[in-house]
């Protein structure tokens, strides 16, 4: 089996309106690519912040600019007019946590995706409001990621974990800290463990300055360790980027001793031998 869940089924720029990208053609052009690539279980995890009902719960001017999306006509589109699985990406905010509940809650998910790209006002992975330049050291900008990585765990909102080390999204283009980052992963392994949430694969980082999967290596190590389900995905904004270097993706997960992927359906987990 092989999946991919964490997909958008448009770019992130802001001309990529609802209407463009919500439509039963461009939904089969994703269909189609994943079935020649072999992909069986295909899901989509629109962002929260296309969303008009994301301002409920938090109002940066990041989100402000990009909410003007109607989720329930999403959950409808997906539901009733396409065969993909139903999920969304849902940022964690810290003590957001009741918000974030009130707009999962009542709506027909099979999976969310739990995702940071935010450290308070500041963003991780974008030139906006770039935490890089506001002058933090990497060691504090990594362990309140991983802080709040694990806080995100311990919330119970997700069935997954997205890009579980995006901290590193940029390379060397950002200050990283120096010498083992096993210290860094540690309060997140502890807290998957505890929950038993799964962890993305994501070939994503294969595409990203840094040239790496999310997980790092040794953090997958970790988690096999740990015993932490793993769920796979490309987090493609297209339909190229469907299954994206999956053959590399299938290659660490042997080196690393996994089998099984995570498989949702209403929000229940199965595990299915991969590949
Ligand atoms: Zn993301
Ligand atoms: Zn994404």
């Amino acid at each position: 089996m092989l999946t991919d869940y964490h997909v958008h089924l448009r770019p992130d720029e802001r001309e990529h309106t609802f209407e463009r990208s919500f439509t039963t053609a461009n939904a089969e052009r994703y269909r189609e690519t994943a079935e020649e690539r072999g992909i069986a279980e295909l899901g989509v995890a629109e962002h929260v912040y296309r969303f008009s009902a994301a301002l409920e719960i938090w109002d940066h001017p990041f989100w402000r600019r990009y909410a003007h999306d109607d989720i329930d006509a999403y959950c409808a589109f997906v539901r009733e007019e396409t065969d993909l699985r139903l999920g969304i990406e849902m940022d964690f905010v810290p003590r957001r946590e009741d918000r974030i509940a009130t707009q999962l809650d009542g709506r027909d998910w099979d999976y969310v995706v739990g995702s940071i790209h935010f450290l308070r006002d500041l963003s991780l992975d974008t030139e906006d409001y770039s935490i890089w330049r506001a002058g933090e050291s990497p060691e504090k900008v990594w362990r309140r990621y991983f802080e709040t990585v694990a806080e995100s765990a311990r919330s119970g909102l997700y069935d997954i974990i997205g890009h579980p080390d995006l901290v590193k999204v940029w390379g060397r283009a950002a200050p990283r800290p120096d010498g083992d980052l096993r210290r860094y992963y540690e309060p997140a392994v502890e807290a998957f463990a505890e929950t038993g949430v799964a962890v993305e694969l994501s070939t994503a980082g294969w595409r990203k300055p840094v040239g790496e999967q999310y997980p790092a290596v040794p953090f997958l190590e970790m988690l096999v360790d740990a015993g932490c389900p793993l769920a796979l995905s490309s987090d493609a904004h297209v339909p190229e980027q469907l299954g994206y270097e999956y053959e590399r993706a299938l290659e660490v997960l042997e080196q690393v001793g996994v089998r099984e992927v995570a498989v949702f359906e209403r929000r229940q987990r199965r595990m299915e031998p991969v590949g």
